[in-house]
Formats: structure tokens, sequence, C-alpha cells
């Protein structure tokens, strides 16, 4: 599975300026220094266990399954991982090999703020400062996420260039680096970016899937399912089904509709092969070859880009990719709150909708898997405003004004 000097197939490498050459190939060797090593392997299996919660549970969602009347489904409950979604696998594992490197400082890009967070998370285990780059607009829209950076001790850094979004947050983050690399590690939040990051990432995250093959040892899957935003929660889970014969589906946001600009549909509609940010992958890029807007209800499917292995994997057929629509989501979330009693991430709700649409055409004794890479709580402002909007208005109204009574009273 790893890459061919960083390529797979023909996607990946590693496009980058000059002075970004240095800190990668150290990275690369560190890397491959450290990870085999059992004294490495030991404190983060220690950690995960510890820290992280693991092995996460895989659930039998019998009442699911059961009113759809197919397929058996299965939920791996990465969700239930410490700060709620599979990032913290990652984060963790950069951070611990940041420690060994020798790095006393970890910087981060972020845009919804869930990586962010889980970045935030490790360095404050890890006692390592933590510096988050954020765009100024992300800062305004996610406070939640802010807030809780900051709680971890991180240092939360508005971004004011271009677009004031993801894409300049990258940017900032890689400015720095170039010039703190000697003490600073840029712990990058998905499968994606120049290497060796594809591969790095993939191997903190491949715990999801080997857990899955331990945990249904006696079960003979058919399908396994995960939402794709960068890659990284499916390609850690499919890395251990590869060379299996199950089908493994890719779910991509299909937003508000086909329009461009409406969804994050790389690769089975609008994406383009392209270079950007440091790797060649699909984009969804305009006739100019630039980075297209994406529409997303869930925030951490919305990127432009793909990682390179999944990439590799739909263009050869090995993985299929699906989208589904915001709509389609919602209602997957409330058919597993109600039916199951879990309340997926708008993230992992699309693989639950792709879960919906397929068990339904198969037989009894089927058997699929969906990967519930984050829980719900953290979108209570985007679900409750979508499915309660005159309740949840009130509720704000009421919390704004009770913070206006307090101040009146303590000045
Ligand atoms: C960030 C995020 C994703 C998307 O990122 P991947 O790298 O594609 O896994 C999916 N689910 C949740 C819960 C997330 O927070």
């Amino acid at each position: 599975m790893p890459s061919r000097n960083g390529y797979f197939g023909e996607f990946g490498g590693r496009y980058v300026a000059e002075v970004l050459r240095r800190p990668l190939e150290e990275l690369e060797e560190a890397f491959h220094r450290f990870y085999p090593d059992p004294a490495f392997q030991s404190e983060l299996e220690r950690l995960r266990v510890e820290y992280i919660g693991r092995p996460t549970p895989v659930l039998r969602a019998h009442r699911a399954s059961e009113e759809l009347g197919g397929a058996n489904i299965y939920v791996k409950l990465e969700g239930l991982a410490n700060t709620g979604a599979h990032k913290i696998n990652n984060a963790m594992g950069q951070a611990l090999l940041a420690r060994m490197m020798g790095k006393t400082r970890i910087i981060a890009e972020t845009g919804a703020g869930q990586h962010g967070v889980a970045t935030a998370a490790a360095c404050a285990r890890l006692g390592l400062p933590c510096r988050v780059y954020m765009g100024e607009v992300d800062v305004r829209r996610q406070r939640p996420n802010v807030f809780l950076m900051e709680l971890f001790g991180a240092e939360v850094v508005p971004v004011t260039s271009g677009t004031r979004t993801l894409k300049d947050a990258v940017n900032e983050a890689l400015r720095d680096w170039a010039a703190s690399w000697e003490n600073t590690h840029y712990l990058l939040g998905s499968a994606l970016g120049p290497a060796p990051f594809p591969d790095m990432v993939r191997e903190f995250q491949s715990v999801i899937g080997r857990e899955v093959r331990e945990q249904l040892r006696d079960v003979k899957l058919d399908a396994i399912l995960a939402c794709v935003g960068g890659g990284s929660n499916a390609i850690g889970l499919f890395s251990a089904f590869v060379d299996e014969d199950v089908r493994l589906i890719g779910v991509e946001a299909g937003g508000r509709g086909p329009q461009l600009g409406e969804n994050a549909v790389r690769m089975t509609q609008a994406g383009r092969v392209g270079i950007v940010q440091g790797y060649k992958s699909y984009f969804i890029l305009d006739d100019d070859g630039q980075v297209e807007r994406t529409h997303s209800v869930s925030a951490g499917l919305d990127y432009a880009g793909i990682g390179p292995e999944l990439a590799f994997l739909g263009k050869s057929g090995r993985v299929e990719f699906q989208s589904v629509t915001d709509q389609e989501t919602l209602d997957a979330l409330k058919f597993f709150a109600r039916t199951e009693g879990i309340v997926f991430a708008l993230e992992s709700a699309h693989a639950g909708a792709a879960a919906i649409r397929l068990a339904p055409h198969l037989p009894r004794k089927a058997n699929i898997l969906v990967n519930m890479s984050g829980r719900g709580d953290k979108d209570i402002f985007i679900t409750a405003k979508a499915l309660q909007p005159q309740q949840w208005r009130d509720f704000l109204l009421s919390e704004a004004a009770s913070i206006s009574e307090a101040e009146k009273h303590h000045g």
C-alpha cells in the first residue's frame, strides 16, 4: 500500500517550494525511523487505550437493518473516540512523532475547526505548545471549536489574507513552517498534501480498519462505506480491506445539487486533475484551473481536493464513489438517531445515507459496515437550526439575553 516515492499511480508527489523540501525530507526520514520502532508503537498504543478510548466499538444496528429490510448494518462508532471523531488518531500520532523528533512546537491549519480541536487536545496531553491557523471567516463561524481549542491552551491565529478561509490558513501555516521547521512540526489534518503526509496520515488512521477486521473476524462483509472529505477516515478504514473481496464505497458531499459550486463531488462529477497545495489529485477547478467554491451541509466534506491514494483507488475502480445530498444526510441522521440511539456527525451521516440506500437492495444474509467517523454533538448549531428553526432561535435569543443580563449585574 505505501506510495512509490510519494506517488500513487500518477497522483500524489511533492510539488513544493524549495524552502519546504528539507522539512518534508526530514519528516519522511523520521517517520520511517520512528514509526516501526517498538518504543514508539507501545507509547502510541498506550495513548490509544488510556486517552483516545480505543478500541472504539462496532454496533450491530439491528433495528435500522430490520426497518430497511435488507443487509445487516454494522456501525463502527469512531465518534466515541475522545474529542468526538477519528481526527484524534492522526493528531496524536503526529504529535508523538514530533516529540520524538525533538520538536518543541506544533502548528496546524483548520477549516471548520475539527482538526484544530484534535491537534490542540493532543498537544495538551503531550505538553506541546500549539498554534492553529484559521481563516478569519471560519473563526467567526466556528466559535464553539475556537472556544475548545483555546480551552486546550492552543493559540488560534485568525488569517486575514485572501478569502480568509481554509486555503489561506494552509498557506499561512506553510509560511510559518518554512521559517520555523527546525523546532516546529506542521501537523496536517488529512491524507493529502505533499509526501510523506498521505502515507503517514493513512498509517495513523489504519487503526480503524485493523480494529474492524478483528471485531468482525467472523462476519463476511459485502460492502464498507465511509464519507470522504480529504479522505483520512476512509483510507484508514479501507486500507485493511483493499486486498479482500469486499466493495469499498467512498461517499462524497452532493450538497444542494449537481451545479458547480453547490457540492464537493470530485470523483464522479466536477473533479479535474490538477496540482494544488503540494500534490496532484482530483480537484474542483473552474475553466481557468482555479479552485472553485464548494458547498456541503457538513463542514468537513466541503474541501475542493481529495487525497491522492483515494484518487488512485477511485480511478482504478477499486474504490467506488457515490454522493448524497444535504437533505439525504439530514434524513439519515434522524433515521439512525430514532432507530439506534446514535447521532452521526453530518460528515459521517453521508456514509449512513449511502448505507440506507444500499441495504434494501442486498439479501438479508449480506453484511455492510458504515463508519461513523464522528458523533453529531458538534453539529448541534447546524442540525437544530435545520430541524427545529423556531425553537432553536428562541433558545439562542434567551441565551443571548441571559448573557446581557449577567453583564449588567457584574459591570
Ligand atoms: C474532518 C472530518 C471528516 C472528513 O475528513 P476525512 O479526512 O475525509 O476523514 C469526516 N468525518 C468527521 C467526523 C470529520 O470531523
